[in-house]
């Protein structure tokens, strides 16, 4: 029964997997000496998709197993979620490196091909994390980063007077205002039927299996008024003169999102489609893959000219466009995954309301966000900016967060439950004795979904925030908006749950959204902290929203997900595998990834492997890594974004001197200590020459031999380029 405990370190894709060429040599070494064994596994995007013909270990299927066994101890850095450009990309890539993998299939039409999309269709979008999320979200700012922050604060610019910058989301027809919810009462297999106006039966999903106390929910987007929505929001960005930016969640809601985003492509380009529509579509050039593709497509139409002349017209035209990079023509309607709101609705408040026309110049938005579910959140930080002026880094206090987000709960638009209706009729989800829980009359095109969260998840998730709240003694709010039919069925469970905690003392509300968004930035602004309790949708917005106002980022988070099963899934900051970072490294060989959500993430992995292997002197290595992660801070070592400053790989440097004479200075572990000891004075010895070696590696582009798929070797080289550092480690 006695499964060996270690320490898992994955393997991702862009960004951090380039950091962990460098970081992870540097942590294996260290641990070796205590003992530990840290091995890796590999679940980036183009492992996945290898896995998936067999051609590579299945991974992610293992950690997913692991993830439900006390034994876990798994560090995870962010990955891909991938939008079909990217998988046809890597596809490509593999392909022309003479792996075996097939071509997506577009438009299935055989058997085998229906099969190979049902594979690509498990690499696709938020792929990962809800398989290896078998517990809920803990995540904050530790007090190092929140005590820089105040010692270097970041700016948060302030809004002009008279700011146009607004947020423009439907007020009814949409899913928040279609939602209907159930709690089931006993196990059983539920299915999710089409019934046509013109009397067919068809099946969307033939056996959805339920668990007693689980709430299952249906809604549906309305698509005319989807498209009416959209029309009324480009006329007022016109009108208005600010610049129309549309703001989904394309990875993460895989299926609902890239639909949204090619109606408001098709309403942007209204006279394009109108004219051209049958001829794109007959080439396979969708509006949901963004502009972007369809441009890249036209060279090898026919007409692809004259379409080109009218798109550019339509620009010309049409209301001004948010630009994602105007310097290469990227507009906001470019590719799905380019705009992720969680990320980008933050940023645009920090930077005063505005964001980049096609000249590059700022201006005010007029952002766009369909579905109301979450919406009021960013409009109310909106107003708050606008009444009191900007949040001053130096002075205000924190909202950590809570996510429900256990054994995919609240998986909105994702997965196998989301449908972009064929036919006009009622979708109906029925129990296993034909009786209908929950129906939407539905016309061909809708965006219907379903969602689930099991009981056991929800009850784990009301115990951790009682136990955060005790644990920091801050008032502890459940952003849940009592008249969303989802949200109702949550607070019977909060308030049936609660009742079996010790709460006295603590202070524990349930505020809707945009109340809870009032009330947090109310407390921030008087320095105070407030636990945020929150869904899985919001776990993941303000987990980027509250950090990028507070501390600059959302990248330097500790973020842990206590396992239902015992185990710990440690996951690295809040953000994602920032592309933008590789680009640089190609072009200039720098890297600005911070990888303090490593260094967060390897503190309390290392004390849980302390406690599975019964190893106290893997606790020793973790409280030193605390320390020196201080250290760190103190010094202000994390990566600049400028050539020439310490990049990525002179973090991990100056991380692994501050580790080392930790080390060496403890004396709880004599052992260790004189084992590090002569480490520490080698490197402390060699600072300014392997300083000035990683300084002089940058400046020229770099070839590591793939983006999906690097070279492991190439990589390695790029990675590592202090001669005198690796041989300290080498011989360590
Ligand atoms: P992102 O990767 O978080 O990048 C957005 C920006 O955030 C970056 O360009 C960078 O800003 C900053 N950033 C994030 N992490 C950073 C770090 N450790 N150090 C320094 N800066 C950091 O968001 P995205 O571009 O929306 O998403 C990229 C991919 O990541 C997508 O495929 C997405 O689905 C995926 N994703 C994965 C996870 C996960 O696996 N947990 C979470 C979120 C997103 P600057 O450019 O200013 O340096
Ligand atoms: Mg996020």
């Amino acid at each position: 029964m006695s499964e060996q405990a270690q320490i898992i370190y994955t393997h991702t894709d862009e960004a951090p997997l380039l950091a962990t060429y460098s970081f992870l040599p540097i942590v294996q070494a260290y641990a070796a000496k205590a003992g530990v064994p840290v091995v890796t596994r590999d679940i980036g995007l183009a492992a996945r998709i290898l896995a998936q013909f067999g051609l590579a270990d299945d991974a992610l299927g293992e950690l997913g197993e692991l993830a439900q066994r006390p034994t876990a101890n798994i560090i995870k850095l962010p990955n891909i979620s991938a939008s079909v450009p990217q998988l046809k990309a890597a596809i490509a890539e593999l392909r022309a490196k003479g792996h075996a993998v097939p071509d997506y299939p577009e438009a299935p039409g055989t058997d085998a091909e229906r099969e190979t999309r049902a594979r690509y269709d498990k690499v696709k979008g938020s792929a990962v994390n809800p398989v290896l999320r078998e517990g809920n979200s803990d995540r904050r700012a530790p007090g190092s980063v929140k005590a820089y922050a105040k010692a270097h604060p970041h700016r948060n610019r302030s809004f002009d007077p008279g700011s146009k910058t607004t947020v423009a989301t439907m007020s009814d027809h949409d899913f928040r205002a279609n939602e209907k919810s159930v709690t089931l009462a006993a196990d059983d297999t539920l299915s999710i039927v089409l019934e046509t106006t013109d009397g067919r039966q068809i099946t969307l999903k033939a056996e959805l299996p339920v668990l007693a106390g689980e709430i299952v929910d249906a809604t549906v987007m309305q698509v005319a008024h989807l498209r009416a929505f959209l029309i009324n929001a480009l006329a007022r960005a016109k009108a208005e003169d600010v610049l129309f930016s549309l703001h989904l969640k394309a990875t993460m809601m895989k299926i609902s999102d890239p639909i949204i985003f090619g109606h408001a492509v098709e309403a942007y380009f209204a006279d394009v489609f109108a004219a051209h529509g049958e001829e794109l579509a007959a080439a396979g050039l969708s509006a949901n893959d963004g502009l972007g593709a369809i441009l890249a497509g036209l060279d090898a139409l026919p007409n692809g000219a004259a379409i080109r002349a009218d798109i550019d017209a339509a620009l010309a035209g049409g209301p001004r466009l948010a630009y994602v990079n105007s310097d290469a023509g990227i507009t906001n309607l470019h590719v799905p995954s380019d705009v992720i709101v969680d990320a980008s609705m933050p940023a645009m408040i920090r930077g005063g309301g505005k964001l980049w026309g096609v000249d590059g110049a700022e201006a005010d938005t007029l952002a766009v966000i369909p579905d109301s579910s979450y919406a009021a959140v960013y409009q109310a930080v909106i107003d708050d900016v606008k009444a009191r002026g900007p949040l001053d880094p130096a002075a205000i206090g924190s909202v950590p967060n809570v996510g429900l987000m256990a054994q995919a709960a609240e998986e909105y638009g994702s997965h196998d439950k989301t449908f972009e209706i064929p036919a006009d009729g009622a979708v109906r989800v029925l129990n296993s004795a034909g009786e209908t829980l929950l129906e939407h009359d539905v016309e061909t095109g809708d965006i219907w979904r379903a969602c689930q969260a099991k009981d056991i998840p929800v009850r784990d998730w009301i115990a951790l925030a009682v136990a955060r709240a005790r644990a920091t003694g801050a008032p502890a709010v459940f952003w849940l908006d009592d008249s969303r039919a989802h949200d109702a069925e949550i607070i019977k469970k909060v308030n049936a749950y609660l009742p079996e905690h010790d709460t006295t003392g603590l202070d524990i509300q349930i505020l809707s959204p945009a109340l809870a968004t009032a009330y947090s930035l109310a407390r921030l602004r008087r320095g105070e902290d407030t636990i945020s309790v929150t869904g899985n949708v919001l776990r993941d917005y303000n987990t980027d929203l509250f950090p990028i106002l507070e501390v600059g980022t959302s990248a330097k988070m500790l973020s842990i997900v206590p396992l239902i099963a015992g185990g710990g899934l440690f996951e690295t900051g809040a953000g994602g595998s920032a592309p933008k970072h590789v680009q640089q490294l190609l072009a200039e060989n720098y890297l600005r990834w911070d990888s303090l959500g490593e260094f967060f993430a390897l503190v309390p992995s290392l004390q849980m492997y302390a406690e599975q292997a019964g190893a106290p002197s893997a606790n020793v290595l973790a409280d030193a890594l605390d320390r020196a992660t201080a250290t760190f801070l103190e010094n202000d070592r994390s990566p600049g974004r400028r050539l020439g400053t310490t990049d990525n790989r002179g973090s991990h440097f100056y991380l692994a001197l501050y580790w080392a004479q930790e080390l060496a200075a403890q004396d709880t572990d004599p052992a260790l200590a004189a084992a590090f000891a002569p480490l520490a004075d080698r490197l402390t010895a060699d600072e300014r020459t392997i300083a000035d070696e990683l300084l002089a590696a940058q400046g020229h582009p770099v070839d590591i031999g793939g983006y999906y798929s690097p070279d492991p070797d190439k990589t390695a080289a790029v990675m590592r380029p202090s001669a005198t550092f690796n041989a300290a480690l080498d011989t360590f």
